[in-house]
C-alpha cells in the first residue's frame, strides 16, 4: 500500500472485521488498550468498534502527553509566564486545559501573560533570539516523539549562545506508563481493570523502537502488537492481538513495520540521552507518582533548565472533583461515565484536559459522536464474555 485511500479502503476493513469475528471465541473477551491518543482518535473517527463483535472491547489508555499533565505542571507554567515575567512558548493543544480555578494559559494570556503558541521547539528559540532583553521558557510537553526536538532546541540555543533561552521540561515515557497500569492494584488485585494486550504507540514507538516493550509482553503475559493510525492499521493491530491471544503467545509484533524498527531512531536516542535524564518521579493525572517515568535536564545542559534557573515550586494540586479524567487514563471509565460528558464540559468549554486534546478521549467521543451508539452498551468493566 502507498497511498492513505488504501489504509482507509472500507471493503477491506470488512473483510478485516469478518476475521476477527472468526477469530474471537465466543467463550471469551478481548480487552485490548489502545494506549496512545492517536489511535483513540482513529477509532472513534473510524467507528472501528461498531466493526467489533461485542466480546472485543477497545480500552483507552493514558497516551495522550496533554491529558495526562497534572494540574501543578500548568500552574507551574503559568506562574512562569504571570510571576517570572517570562515569554512563555508551548504547542496549542496546552492553552486552553485548565489548571487550578479552571485557570488556562489562554485566560492567563487574556490577563496580560506573554504568552504565546509554537509549531515546535526551534520557534521558541527564534523567540528568544530576537528578544535578547526577555526570558523566553519552552514549556515542553510530550512522549518520546516531541523529546529529541526539544532536545535539539537546547542544543541550538547552546550553540548561538543563547542566555535567554530555557525549558520547562514535563516529557514523559511511554513503557514506565504501560508498567504502572499494569503494576495497579486495579489491574492486579481487583480486577476492576482488565487488560488482555496492548495496541503499541506508533509515532513513540518509530523513535524508541520495538523492543522496550519486549518485556511487558514476556513478564506481565500481555502482547503488544506496535500499530499505525490509519483504520485497517489499527484493525490488522487488533487481527494480530486476537490470534496471539488464542494461540497463548505473548510477544512484541510490529504491524507498523513500514516506520517501526525494532530498535528505533538511534540518532533522536543519543540526542535524548545527551540532553536529558531520568526523573525519580513524576506526576502523572490519573496515574500519581510514577517512578522513572520522566525526564529530567542533565546537570551538564542545566543553563537551559527553566526549574533551575527559576526555582519552580513542587506543586500538587487536586484535580476538579467532577471530572473524571484520572479514571479514564487509567482506562477506568471511559468519558460517557462522566456526569459533566456533553453538557457542561464540551470542546468550547472544557472542564478538563481529556476535553481539550484532539487526542484525548472525551473529545474524540464527543467530536465523532460515539457515545451515540456506545451508550447503550454496557460499562467497561461489564463487557459481555
Ligand atoms: S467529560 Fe470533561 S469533565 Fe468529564 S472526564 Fe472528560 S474532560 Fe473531564
Amino acid at each position: 500500500m502507498k497511498h492513505i485511500e488504501e489504509y482507509r479502503d472500507g471493503r477491506v476493513a470488512r473483510g478485516i472485521a469478518r476475521a476477527i469475528a472468526r477469530e474471537a471465541r465466543p467463550d471469551r473477551g478481548y480487552r485490548l488498550m489502545d494506549f496512545c491518543g492517536g489511535h483513540t482518535h482513529a477509532i472513534a473517527r473510524h467507528g472501528i468498534e461498531d466493526l467489533l463483535p461485542s466480546n472485543v472491547r477497545m480500552i483507552h489508555g493514558p497516551g495522550c502527553p496533554v491529558c495526562v499533565l497534572p494540574v501543578g505542571r500548568i500552574d507551574n507554567a503559568i506562574g512562569l509566564a504571570k510571576e517570572d515575567g517570562a515569554i512563555l512558548c508551548t504547542y496549542g493543544d496546552m492553552l486552553r486545559v485548565p489548571g487550578s480555578n479552571r485557570t488556562s494559559l489562554l485566560t492567563a494570556r487574556a490577563r496580560g501573560a506573554d504568552i504565546r503558541m509554537v509549531y515546535s521547539a526551534l520557534d521558541a528559540v527564534s523567540i528568544a533570539a530576537e528578544n535578547p532583553d526577555a526570558e523566553v521558557v519552552f514549556f515542553a510537553i510530550g512522549f518520546e516523539t516531541t523529546t529529541p526536538p526539544t532536545a535539539l532546541a537546547i542544543k541550538e540555543a547552546e550553540r548561538r549562545g543563547l542566555e535567554n533561552f530555557s525549558v520547562f521540561c514535563n516529557h514523559v515515557l511511554t513503557p514506565a506508563a504501560i508498567q504502572n497500569i499494569l503494576e495497579s492494584r486495579e489491574v492486579r488485585e481487583l480486577g476492576t481493570i482488565r487488560i488482555d494486550g496492548f495496541v503499541g504507540p506508533a509515532h513513540v514507538s518509530t523513535v524508541i523502537g520495538a523492543r522496550p516493550y519486549e518485556y511487558f509482553a514476556e513478564e506481565y503475559q500481555r502482547p503488544v502488537v506496535i500499530a499505525g493510525f490509519e483504520p485497517l492499521d489499527v484493525m490488522q493491530a487488533i487481527l494480530m492481538l486476537g490470534r496471539q491471544l488464542n494461540e497463548g503467545r505473548y510477544q512484541v509484533e510490529n504491524q507498523y513495520r513500514r516506520a517501526v524498527t525494532r530498535e528505533g531512531n538511534r540518532k533522536a536516542q543519543a540526542l535524548v540521552a545527551e540532553v536529558f535524564e531520568l526523573r525519580r518521579a513524576f506526576e502523572w493525572r490519573g496515574l500519581g507518582l510514577v517512578p522513572y517515568s520522566a525526564l529530567a535536564i542533565t546537570a551538564a545542559h542545566a543553563a537551559f533548565d527553566a526549574e533551575r534557573r527559576f526555582e519552580v515550586p513542587s506543586l500538587s494540586v487536586p484535580d476538579n472533583k467532577a471530572c473524571e479524567c484520572g479514571a479514564i487514563v487509567r482506562g477506568l471509565k471511559t468519558p460517557t461515565d462522566c456526569k459533566l460528558f456533553g453538557t457542561l464540559c464540551t470542546p468550547d468549554n472544557p472542564m478538563g484536559s481529556c476535553m481539550v486534546s484532539a487526542e484525548g478521549a472525551c473529545a474524540a467521543h464527543w467530536t465523532f459522536g460515539r457515545f451515540r451508539e456506545i451508550e447503550a452498551r454496557p460499562p467497561v468493566g461489564q463487557a459481555a464474555e
